[in-house]
This record gives structure tokens, sequence and C-alpha cells, in this order.
């Protein structure tokens, strides 16, 4: 199969990282369906001939619909990349439900409704991939996001779990752990934290949407046969 055959599903696509990874899929030769929650950034990928589906991650129903669509359309679905996420930082004492629950359910439930949705039509096709984006923090925890490094923490969970569930079906799910990535996520932090960050970074810059995006593209690719199970960070060191 060449990849003007394979097709791709990117959530979160309207803006920043998975933007940026489904455009690089796109130039990959992928058929392409995105997932956003914003109708004019949706029409865009629409001018492009991508298939985009307004839906929330964190709703199963949604999800369901979404990928039945991409079913219908292109027939199978053969990588997946689960992008969309949110924080709402603060300490834990001054955190409300619902802080909590909106970033447990998107970054989560969000990687779990799209896995559940996606995971039957790739045992059938008995091939796929699957790559969730974590972060470093769910590695090294980050005080100000318990419920972001759970979410995340529990992603790697998921991933390591569910590669073990569908190896035998030449199924491949990874996570990728991104560090400081310029984007309207990390654009919300004040010059001063920037600063701080930046002098634990070995590269000593902040990493660009299109670094992830590459290393996504490797991890769903031909290229990759043999790797699954694993996180593997997108950095510049940070985490040496
Ligand atoms: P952005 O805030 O720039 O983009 C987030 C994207 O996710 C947007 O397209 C947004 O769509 C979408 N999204 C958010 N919630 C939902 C939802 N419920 N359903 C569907 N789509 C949704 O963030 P980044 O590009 O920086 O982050 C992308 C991923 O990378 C996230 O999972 C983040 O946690 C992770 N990450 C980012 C790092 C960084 O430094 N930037 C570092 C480590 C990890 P909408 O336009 O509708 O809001």
């Amino acid at each position: 199969m060449n990849m003007l055959s394979k097709v791709g599903l990117v959530t979160g696509a309207t803006r920043g990282i998975g933007r940026a990874t489904a455009q690089h899929l796109l130039n990959q030769g992928f058929q392409l369906a995105v997932i956003g929650r914003n109708a004019d950034l949706l029409e865009e990928w629409k001018a492009q001939g991508v298939l985009a589906l307004p839906a929330d991650v964190g709703d199963a129903s949604q999800v369901d619909q979404a990928v039945k669509m991409v079913l219908e359309h292109y027939g199978r679905i053969d990588a997946v990349v689960n992008n969309a996420g949110i924080t709402r930082d603060g300490l834990l004492m001054r955190m409300t439900d619902d802080d909590w629950e909106s970033v447990l359910n998107t970054n989560l439930t969000g990687v779990f409704n799209v896995c559940r949705a996606v995971v039957r039509p790739m045992l059938k096709q008995r091939s796929g991939k699957i790559v969730n984006v974590a972060s470093v923090v769910g590695i090294s925890g980050n005080a100000g996001q318990v419920n972001y490094a759970a979410s995340k923490a529990g992603i790697i969970g998921l991933t390591k779990s569910l590669a073990k569930e569908v190896a035998s079906r030449n199924i491949l799910v990874n996570a990728v752990a991104p560090g400081y990535i310029d984007t309207d996520m990390t654009r919300a932090l004040t010059a001063e934290q920037r600063q701080l960050m930046l002098q634990h970074i070995p590269l000593q810059r902040t990493g660009k949407p299109e670094d992830v995006a590459k290393l996504v593209g490797f991890l769903v690719s031909e290229d990759n046969q043999y790797i699954t199970g694993q996180v593997i960070r997108c950095d510049g060191g940070l985490m040496i």
C-alpha cells in the first residue's frame, strides 16, 4: 500500500502541534481527517481537501460519530494522533472540581474515547498506528499542574497497556512527550516563567510544533515497524 492510500486522523488539529502534525501527514501523502471544535479553522482544512469533523474529544458519542464518518468516507483508518489537550493550571489547594474534571475529561478520557472508537476497525485491518501526545510533565510532575500532569501520566499508562493489548494484531501504540513547544498553550506563560524554563533546556531554545510533528510522522510511517509502547521525549534535552 502506498502512502496515498493511508488514512490518518488527528485530533485538536485547528492550532499548535495538532495543526503542524496534520499538515505534515498531509505533506507525506496521507488522506486526512481532522477533529476540532473551531468551525472557522475547520473550514481551512476543508479547503485543502481534508475531512474536517467538528467534535469534542471528551464526548464519546461525538467521537464515535466522527470516527464513523472517517470510515464511511475513506473506508479504513491507518494512523491516529491523539493530540487534543488543555490546561487549567493552579495549586491543588485552590483547584476547583471543574479545573480537575475538564482537564481529565479532555486530555485522558478524550484519548480513551478515540482509541476505543478506532481500535475495532484497526483490529479488523490487522494493522494500525496510534500516537498519543503526552508531556514531559506526565513523567516529572509540575507544581501547579496536578490535573494536567495526572492526565498526561494517565496517557502514558493507557499507551503502554493498549500497546500490549493490540500488538498481536500488528497495531503499534506509542506516546510522545513534548517539552516546551511554542504554541498558544505556552504563550500564556509569563516572560519570567519562560526565561526560567529556557535555563533548563540544554538546546537553549523552545521547540517548534513542527519538531513534534516530524517525530509523530515517523512513528505513524512505514519506517516504524518495531517501536511500540514507548514514550519518546521531544524536549531539547530538558529531561536528560
Ligand atoms: P494548543 O492550545 O495550541 O492547541 C490545542 C488544540 O487542541 C486546539 O486545536 C484545540 O482546539 C484542541 N482541543 C482542545 N480541547 C479539545 C476538545 N475537547 N476536543 C477537540 N479538540 C480540542 O496546544 P498545543 O498545540 O500546545 O498542545 C497540543 C498537545 O500537546 C496537547 O495535548 C498538549 O497537552 C501537548 N503538549 C504541549 C506542550 C507545549 O509546550 N505546547 C508540551 C507538552 C505537551 P480549539 O481550537 O477548539 O480549542
